[in-house]
């Protein structure tokens, strides 16, 4: 079996950058995460996860 990171993901609003965890649901004993439906801060629905904004950043 794989290892699961039990971590919430984020996720990174890529207009105004500002970071959310990521909506959790959980379904057949699995947890799920996904990037919020919009930003609460500047109304964008453009989410990138964390990991990769990072990346984006440094490089
Ligand atoms: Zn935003």
């Amino acid at each position: 079996m794989a290892h699961t990171p039990e971590l919430p993901d984020r996720y990174v609003c890529t207009d105004c950058h500002a970071v959310y965890a990521g909506s959790v649901t959980h379904d057949d004993g699995l947890y799920h995460y996904s990037a919020p439906d919009e930003c609460a801060a500047c109304g964008s629905a453009s989410f990138v996860p964390f990991d990769q904004y990072v990346n984006h950043e440094v490089a």
